[in-house]
C-alpha cells in the first residue's frame, strides 16, 4: 500500500506538487482509500474525495501513531565526512531508527563545513529512507555545530576505540539518548574529555578500528539488536 507524506493531518487536506502527480501515476480516484503521514510520527487512512491534475482533496478517516519508532527519540552527533559517507550513514542510521543527526566539527575532521546543497540533500535521504523503512518519523538532520556547541546531554554514548565500557551495558530508555561517532581521524582526547563534561560515556565498539561510516551503523546495529 501506498503511503503518502502530507504537511498535516487536519480532518480534509488539500494539497497539490508532485505527491498528485504521484497518485495520477498510480491511478487513484475519487473513493480510493489511501494511507497519509505527517513526519513527526502520526498517520491516517484517508478517502480521496476529488483528485484532477494539479490537486487532491483528502479526508481523513482515521488517525493512530505509528510504533516503529524506538522507546526514546534518538540524536546521533555525526562528525562530518567526506563525500558521499554522510549520505550513507544518514541512509543506514534513519532505517536503524535515529530521529534526528546533529553534524558536528570536529578536530581531525577532512572536511570542515558542509554546503547547505548537501545538507538539503541529506534532508532529502533522510525522507527517503524513512519512507522505505515505513517510518512515520522523518529524521530531522541538524546543521553542523561545534563540539562545544552541543548540549549537555540526559545520557549519551561517545564511540571511542580503546575503550571498555559497552554500550548495552549502560542503555536505558528512561529519557532521550544521544549518540556520538568521530571522523575518519577520531576525537580528540581533549574532545572526548568534552564530551565527557556533557554526559557521553565513552564506550567500544570492539577490538577493531571501525571506518567512521561504519562505527554509527555498528553502535545502532548493538542497539536495534535487543529488539526495540
Ligand atoms: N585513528 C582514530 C582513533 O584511533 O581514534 C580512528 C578513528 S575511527 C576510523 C572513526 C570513528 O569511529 C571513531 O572516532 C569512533 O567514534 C568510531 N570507532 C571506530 N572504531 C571503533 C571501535 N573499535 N570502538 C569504538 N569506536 C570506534
Amino acid at each position: 500500500e501506498k503511503r503518502f507524506r502530507v504537511e498535516a493531518l487536519t480532518d480534509t487536506i488539500e494539497m497539490d506538487g508532485p505527491e498528485v502527480q504521484h497518485m495520477r501515476v498510480l491511478r487513484l480516484k475519487a473513493g480510493d482509500e489511501i494511507h497519509l503521514f505527517d513526519g513527526t510520527g502520526w498517520e491516517a487512512r484517508a478517502r480521496i474525495e476529488d483528485l484532477d491534475a494539479f490537486t487532491v482533496t483528502m479526508i481523513v478517516l482515521e488517525r493512530f501513531q505509528n510504533d516503529l519508532e524506538l522507546p526514546q527519540p534518538v540524536t546521533l552527533a555525526l562528525a562530518l565526512l567526506k563525500g558521499d559517507k554522510l549520505a550513507d550513514v544518514v541512509r543506514a542510521c534513519t532505517e536503524l531508527g535515529v530521529s534526528r543527526f546533529q553534524l558536528i566539527k570536529t578536530q581531525y575532521a577532512d572536511v570542515p563545513d558542509l554546503g547547505d546543497n548537501k545538507l538539503v540533500r541529506l534532508r532529502r535521504i533522510a525522507e527517503e529512507a524513512s519512507k522505505q523503512s515505513r517510518r512515520a518519523v522523518v529524521p530531522e538532520v541538524l546543521a553542523p555545530i561545534s563540539l562545544k556547541q552541543l548540549p549537555s546531554v540526559p545520557l549519551g554514548f561517545v564511540a571511542h576505540p580503546g575503550t571498555q565500557d559497552t554500550v548495552l551495558s549502560k542503555l536505558s530508555w528512561d529519557g532521550q539518548v544521544w549518540f556520538a561517532t568521530g571522523p575518519e581521524g577520531g576525537f580528540s582526547a581533549s574532545e572526548v574529555e568534552l564530551l565527557k563534561q556533557k554526559n557521553f560515556t565513552p564506550v567500544t565498539l570492539g577490538k577493531r578500528i571501525l571506518r567512521a561510516e561504519t562505527a554509527p551503523v555498528a553502535l545502532l546495529g548493538a542497539v536495534v539488536s535487543t529488539g526495540v
